[in-house]
């Protein structure tokens, strides 16, 4: 599959379920008191996975919402693993229910994690999801997934604030310690515009400065994403991903999916086409990836980050 600018799809990331139990700041800060759009059943995904799979898509990353919370997931996973399309299966998770359920991704043929942690300390962490007593369910979450034998697992921490150098220390002793590669994500302002976020060219500089030398860049290829990979002098590998201060929309390669069914073309713009009533009409693949493939004609070349404040969907109905 090739959009309008002649990028080649081979990466989707489906939104399995709106529902999740934590309120962070960036992402749905206030406790969910609308609808959330009901689930879709295993099925429904599948018809999708195979238009995907047709298409050429090669990894697929499953989010929310919180993954872990819907409903059919181990229905699904083991679908996907039966039918073998796709050489990578993924999923990003704040994992405050993986220390029970690592195992079973893992057995059902997940292979690559990528955790959400903003803090290591009990209440900057609180503070950042919205709830207090989490942080130990997360670390034995991480803890867990590093026993079953997930490799390279990636902790995401959204950088909405400047930090200290010692705050960030904190954070490179702990991926170090780990065995995880940290990775550092720009805030987007679907919660509004902060005073100061740092960019890309801000952050490089305080990475530089606390590790007193330049950051080498990585160029092996760690997975499907945007994340740019820097090596520090120690050996550690971090992650920058900065979509509005280092744009890389010239090489973006994937689609996604949002729990209610719709196809978005771009995180970062409010171009969705309702799959929905297609799938459960029970069209075949086939006509599933031709409508894909029609609507990725209509992609921009890049985002639009200055209009994001007034995107349509919030970043948890999205799936990040
Ligand atoms: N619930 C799962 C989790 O938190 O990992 C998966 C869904 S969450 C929407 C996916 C990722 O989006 C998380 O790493 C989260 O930190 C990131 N995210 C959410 N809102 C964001 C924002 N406004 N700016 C940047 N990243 C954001
Ligand atoms: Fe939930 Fe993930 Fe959004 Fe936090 S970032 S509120 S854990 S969906």
């Amino acid at each position: 599959m090739q959009d309008s600018q002649g990028r080649v799809i081979e990466y989707a990331r489906i939104s399995l379920t709106e529902a999740c139990n934590f309120c962070c700041t960036y992402c749905r800060p206030h406790e969910i008191t609308e609808a959330m759009a009901p689930v879709l059943p295993a099925s429904f995904w599948m018809s999708v996975l195979e238009a995907l799979w047709l298409g050429g898509v090669k990894a697929v990353r499953f989010t929310g919402g919180e993954p872990l919370l819907y409903p059919h997931l181990y229905e699904l996973l083991e679908a996907v693993q039966k039918k073998g399309w796709f050489s990578d299966i993924s999923m990003t998770t704040n994992g405050s229910l993986l220390s029970q359920q690592a195992d079973k991704l893992y057995t059902a043929g997940v292979r690559r994690l990528n955790i959400s942690l903003d803090s290591v300390e009990e209440e900057g962490f609180a503070q950042a999801v919205g709830r207090s007593g989490q942080l130990e369910r997360v670390l034995q979450g991480i803890e867990a997934a590093k026993t079953v034998g997930f490799k390279n697992i990636k902790i995401n921490t959204v950088v909405q604030k400047p930090m200290s150098d010692e705050e960030v220390r904190v954070l490179l002793h702990y991926g170090d310690t780990w065995n995880v590669v940290w990775r550092f994500i720009e805030y987007m302002p679907f919660q509004g515009k902060q005073s100061h976020v740092p960019t890309f060219q801000e952050w490089k500089a305080q990475l530089e400065r606390i590790v007193g030398a330049p950051l080498e860049l990585v160029t092996d290829r760690l997975g499907f994403g945007p994340a740019q990979y820097f090596r520090l002098p120690s050996g550690q590998r971090i992650g920058f991903i900065f979509p509005l201060s280092n744009q890389y929309c010239s090489s973006c390669n994937r689609i996604r999916f949002t729990a209610d069914g719709y196809l978005r073309l771009c995180l970062l713009r409010d171009e969705d086409l309702e799959l929905k009533r297609m799938v459960q009409q029970g069209v075949d693949a086939q006509a599933i990836l031709h409508c894909i493939e029609e609507a990725l004609q209509g992609r921009y070349a890049s985002h639009d980050g200055e209009a994001i404040e007034k995107v349509e969907r919030p970043m948890w109905r999205i799936g990040g």
